[in-house]
């Protein structure tokens, strides 16, 4: 019998070394085999010429580098490029690529499916399944990078510059994994990338934003969304036990005395629900002394969905407001309708196997309700 092998796409440097110099190694290897694995996006051992012959016989007797497999891949009339990766058990994640003049953005996946019932999304339709490995996480960057390359042309190469944790799930509650991923898309001998192409977003886990700083410098993406508590909880339930001032309390901490990292807020622009002058106005004052950006996010709707997406005007209104108080603010320009980009939307469609869609449009406009009754 087979015994499994050791997926190496699950080490970060330090575990490699471990590995290695258990085998009776020089650690060194490991930024070799970063450097194959991740700078070269090489998968057979044997052509990694620099490492010895019973070395690489090794590797390839006890180890593998294995990504998710890709299940299916769309892609948009705008070039935005959708990944559908199987993870075992029949569940998916996804993985999207948005390209744009001189740069290109990864959207990355954290776990299957998720746990924190966000009113406005998609995943939160298909409940939690698991955390994603180290492995699962960054063998999505491993994978679309790889592909990208086998489609670029000269006039048209397609590169990733920008990497967001945004996809399926919540990054922070599977921050182990999480954090030894972005090391190796931080790492020199991985890929190189600079903090502030690296951002991990965040519905508000409070504590773990402060364990995030004592590990990572990437940039910090708050899902906002809302200027009130009372709000925020209907459209974000975690709110209710990390509300908006312990929030910002923590976003100042990750921000750091020399403003060393950098904090967007994120706002989903949601039809008569956060989108009026007021809400704008009082947005203003919410993040009157913190030093961060605001990025305004036209919703992206999808079957069943309760809300829908702000008219442009509105949108353009409530930037206006921002930017006239002196909030760096930028609205997000809509990607990928037509291949259902909202995250969750592809899995959901695959899937599409419980009642917790229902379900959960039911709880949905039970607390819509509830949320509407204040405003
Ligand atoms: S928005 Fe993010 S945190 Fe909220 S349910 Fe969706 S995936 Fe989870």
């Amino acid at each position: 019998m087979n015994p499994e092998k050791i997926n190496l796409l699950d080490f970060d440097e330090a575990g490699l070394k471990a590995l290695f110099v258990g085998w009776g190694e020089k650690s060194f290897r490991a930024v070799q085999l970063i450097r194959w694995m991740h700078q070269r996006g090489e998968d057979n051992f044997q052509a990694m010429t620099d490492l010895s012959n019973a070395f690489r016989l090794r590797l390839s007797n006890e180890c593998e580098i294995k990504p998710p497999p890709i299940s299916e891949e769309s892609v948009s009339v705008d070039g935005t490029r959708k990944w559908l990766l199987g993870v075992g058990g029949g569940s998916y994640i996804e993985t999207v690529f948005i390209p744009e003049p001189g740069r290109g953005t990864l959207c990355i996946s954290s776990q299957v499916g998720c746990a924190l019932n966000c009113t406005f999304c998609s995943t939160a339709t298909q409940g939690f399944n698991r955390n994603l490995s180290t492995a699962e996480i960054i063998g999505q960057l491993w994978l679309a990078r790889r592909r990208l390359k086998e489609v670029s042309t000269e006039e048209d190469p397609l590169v990733i510059t920008n990497i967001v944790m945004m996809g399926m799930g919540e990054p922070l509650l599977n921050l182990e994994a999480v954090t030894k991923a972005l090391s190796l898309m931080r790492a020199d001998e991985g890929y190189a990338l600079p903090r502030r192409r690296v951002t991990v977003s965040t519905s508000g886990v409070a504590p773990a934003i402060y364990e995030l700083a004592k590990n990572s410098d990437v940039s910090l993406a708050l899902s906002l969304h809302a200027p009130t508590n009372e709000l925020r909880s209907t459209l974000v339930p975690i709110n209710k036990k990390y509300p908006i001032e312990i929030l910002l309390e923590a976003c100042r901490e990750y921000i750091g005395e020399h403003k060393s990292r950098h904090v967007t807020m994120e706002y989903v622009m949601l039809r008569g629900i956060n989108d009026s002058p007021v809400h704008a106005r009082q947005l203003v004052r919410v993040l009157g002394n913190i030093s961060c950006k605001v990025n305004l996010i036209p919703f992206n709707p999808f079957p069943g969905a309760v809300y829908e997406r702000s008219t442009p005007e509105s949108i353009q209104a409530f930037h206006h407001i921002l930017a006239k108080a002196k909030l760096f603010t930028t609205t997000r320009k809509t990607r990928g309708d037509d291949i259902d980009a909202a995250c969750g939307q592809l899995v959901g469609k695959v899937l599409d196997r419980t009642k917790r869609h229902e379900r959960f449009l039911e709880r949905t406009s039970q607390s819509l309700k509830v949320g509407n009754q204040g405003n």
